[in-house]
């Protein structure tokens, strides 16, 4: 039994597109310093990346709310397990996902960042699967538009794994 996953983005195409958010954003916000949110644990590998591309003052921290559990389907319930180490009071915050897919997450996220009064708040995904939306978020820096299937890699995981797969593939399950 193994699964097999057939590749969709290759690593040279993630790194450049991810060299070119970096550098949009730095152009952005000339002059500014920013507050980046990552995701965990999806988002690592890409808000890391990301960080080295910014060529900004730069803060980086980590928040962590549940979403999926190890399957592949949504199961609408959102919950905070780790909160930011520092406040974003006045501060131009990115938050930094995966992938968004309902929109679920995002909005409960983002909601929950506008009432800690940033100075600015903005949203960067990877990843977008903009067929499956359910509500209605905004991706301010988006990396790639996907197909309504199920991708890991590059952070993304299938029940823990596959994280590391320096590529974002399509995965079919062997069942
Ligand atoms: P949403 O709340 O937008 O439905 O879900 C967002 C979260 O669901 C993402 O942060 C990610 O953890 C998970 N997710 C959604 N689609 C996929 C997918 O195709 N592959 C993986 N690995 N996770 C997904």
């Amino acid at each position: 039994m193994s699964d097999k996953i057939r590749v969709l983005l290759p690593e040279e195409e993630v790194v450049k597109r991810i060299r070119e958010i970096g550098k949009q954003i730095t152009e952005d916000y000339r002059g500014e310093e920013v507050f980046l949110i990552c995701t965990l644990k999806g988002a690592s590998l890409f808000a890391c990346e990301l960080a080295k591309r910014i060529d900004l003052p730069l803060t980086l921290d980590f928040i962590a709310v549940a979403s999926y559990g190890s399957g592949t389907q949504s199961s609408g319930e959102v919950r905070m397990i780790k909160d930011l180490d520092e406040s974003i009071e006045g501060k131009n915050v990115i938050v930094v996902e995966d992938i968004v897919d309902t929109g679920r997450t995002l909005s409960y996220l983002l909601e929950m960042m506008k009432k800690r009064n940033p100075k600015s708040l903005k949203l960067c995904s990877l990843l977008d699967k903009p067929e499956r939306r359910v509500v209605d978020v905004e991706v301010d820096y988006k990396g790639f538009e996907v197909p309504d299937l199920f991708v890991v890699g590059y952070g993304l995981d299938y029940a823990q794994k596959y994280r590391n797969l320096p590529y974002v593939g399509i995965l079919e399950l062997d069942v």
